[in-house]
C-alpha cells in the first residue's frame, strides 16, 4: 500500500522516533507548530477514529500520557494540545493523533470563518431533531 506512514512504521522513511512499542510510533512532525510536536501512530494501517478499536483506544491514552510527561521533562513545555483530524483536514490518511506542546509564547490562533456560524440553539435543534 502505497501509505507514507506505513513506510515510516516500516522503517523505508527515516524518522525521528521518540517512542515505539509492539502497537504504536511516535515520531516528531516534519513541519512543527512548535517545538516537540510529535504524531502518535498506530502500526496497524487505519484511516479514521471509526477504525479505532476500544483496545487501541485505551493504549493510545496510554502512550498520551507518556508523551507528555516525557516532553514536559526534556522540553520543559507549559501546556499540550492533543487534536486529531478526520476526512476534510487530515491531509494523511492514515490514522495519527497529533502532540502539540503549548508555549506561552507560542501565539497559536486558530481561525475559523466567523460568518458561516448559527446560533448555537439552532445547531442544537439540528442535531437533537429526529
Ligand atoms: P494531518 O493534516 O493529516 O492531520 O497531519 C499530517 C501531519 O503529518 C502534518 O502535520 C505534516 O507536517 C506531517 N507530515 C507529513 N509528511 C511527513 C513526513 O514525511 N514525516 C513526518 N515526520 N511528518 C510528516
Ligand atoms: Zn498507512
Amino acid at each position: 500500500m502505497d501509505c507514507l506512514f506505513c513506510k515510516i512504521i516500516k522503517g523505508e522513511i527515516p524518522s525521528f522516533t521518540i517512542y515505539e512499542d509492539e502497537q504504536v510510533k511516535v515520531f516528531l512532525d516534519i513541519n512543527p507548530n512548535t517545538n516537540g510536536h510529535a504524531l502518535i501512530v498506530p502500526k496497524k494501517h487505519i484511516v479514521t477514529i471509526n477504525d479505532v478499536d476500544e483496545e487501541l483506544a485505551k493504549h493510545i491514552i496510554k502512550v498520551e500520557k507518556i508523551i507528555y510527561h516525557k516532553l514536559k521533562e526534556k522540553l520543559h513545555i507549559e501546556g499540550l494540545t492533543i487534536c486529531q483530524n478526520n476526512e476534510l483536514g487530515q491531509d494523511i490518511k492514515h490514522y495519527h493523533v497529533h502532540m502539540i506542546p503549548r508555549y506561552q509564547d507560542d501565539n497559536w490562533k486558530m481561525q475559523f470563518n466567523q460568518e458561516s456560524l448559527k446560533e448555537p440553539e439552532e445547531v442544537f435543534k439540528q442535531i437533537t431533531t429526529k
